[in-house]
């Protein structure tokens, strides 16, 4: 039986780049900040809440952020640290659900109806999510929660940063008709502009206009926004892509060492393997990844024969792995994830994967 509505989660890295680069540099916490940009024809990737309140944005020319802020730091971007991040937060989103729709390194979207955790609350779900990204990444997240992909999109932008905010079913009708017509997801700043010429100005304007005034003026775009005026934007969440490894992995704020290391070890472990289990995965590689000081990054792998899953075959590997490598410095990161994932015969993904191929 289908529930009324659906439960979606949107989630958003709170200024991801930058943050990241403030995050793994303590020096440059408190400052304004652009990732990209400092070439002549560069761009900004990203800025730094810091550097945002020179109205320095992203997209913009390099140049001109020097000008809006003087002092502005231009950091390289450093994209395999961002993936790296991403994933490790989509190995979160995994934990409540496969409907897991990402939109970039930074946000996706959550089909929370029927979890994993068999929660109820699609807003503690949120919270718990958040909480558990800033735990294991040391970043922050807003979210957003609603009954459909749209409403969830403009719902995670209201309490950013680090907050989120849910619209219910109830007050959906009253939220649309009262938000800005540059607000609605998909309506850029040209079209907004067109809007506002027509005399639209809020999602109750748009909604006294009808399907055809819509689309003479807009084209296709008019039934999609005569759709999502009324709430009426049910385009699914896809899981647009297949899962090829299972794993946890932690950041630290303080580097740790020695027995520190056992400790943190023995933790990501237990949530590895719950994870492996619930996912009712095997695979064949295991591999440990740990991160200096220094951010020198080893990763040390073992595979086994046979598919493997169960808590005493992962952690023979682990030992194995562990018995031929020497942590000598206190590091900053440690992960463990299990790859070369069997694949799965049956189920949505299985299906997917038969449409792909
Ligand atoms: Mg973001």
């Amino acid at each position: 039986m289908n529930p009324p509505f659906r439960k979606i989660i949107h989630i958003d890295m709170d200024a991801f780049y930058a943050s990241v680069e403030q995050h793994d540099h303590p020096e440059l916490r408190g400052k304004p900040l652009a990732v990209g940009g400092s070439q002549r024809r560069g761009v900004v990737a990203a800025a730094s809440y810091e550097a945002r309140n020179y109205g320095v944005r992203s997209a913009m020319p390099g140049a001109r952020a020097a000008e809006k802020c003087p002092h502005l730091i231009f950091v390289k971007p450093r994209f395999d640290r961002y993936k790296e991040i991403s994933n490790q937060i989509r190995q979160i989103f995994y934990d409540y659900t496969d409907l897991v729709e990402p939109l970039s390194l930074d946000e996706a979207f959550l089909d929370v109806t029927e979890n994993k955790k068999g929660l109820p609350s699609a807003t503690l779900i949120a919270e718990e999510i958040r909480r558990r990204i800033h735990q294991e990444t040391g970043l922050t997240a807003s979210a957003g929660i609603s009954i459909n992909k749209f409403l969830a999109k403009v719902a995670s932008d209201i309490n950013k940063p680090n907050g989120q905010k849910l619209i219910a079913p109830d007050e959906v009708i009253l939220f649309l008709e009262e938000l800005k017509i540059e607000k609605f997801f998909g309506v850029g700043a040209v079209t907004a502009r067109k809007m506002k010429s027509l005399g639209i100005f809020n999602g109750r304007d748009l909604k006294e206009k009808d399907l055809l005034f819509l689309t003479r003026n807009f084209g296709k775009s008019g039934l999609h926004y005569h759709r999502i005026v009324r709430g009426e934007q049910n385009s699914p969440v896809r899981p647009n892509r297949v899962r090829k490894s299972i794993g946890a992995e932690r950041t630290f704020s303080e580097s740790v060492f020695g027995r520190d290391i056992d400790g943190e070890l023995n933790r990501i472990f237990e949530i590895w393997v719950n994870r492996i289990a619930q996912n009712s995965a095997r695979g064949k590689t295991v591999t440990l990844k740990y991160r200096y000081d220094d951010f020198e990054t080893h990763t040390r792998s073992s595979t086994a024969p046979n598919y493997i899953s169960t808590r005493e075959e992962l952690g023979e590997q682990v030992d194995q792995i562990l018995e031929s490598t020497a942590i000598e410095r206190p590091v900053r990161l440690l992960g463990l994830t299990l790859s070369q994932l069997e694949p799965k015969a049956s189920g949505r993904e299985g299906t997917q994967l038969t449409l792909e191929f």
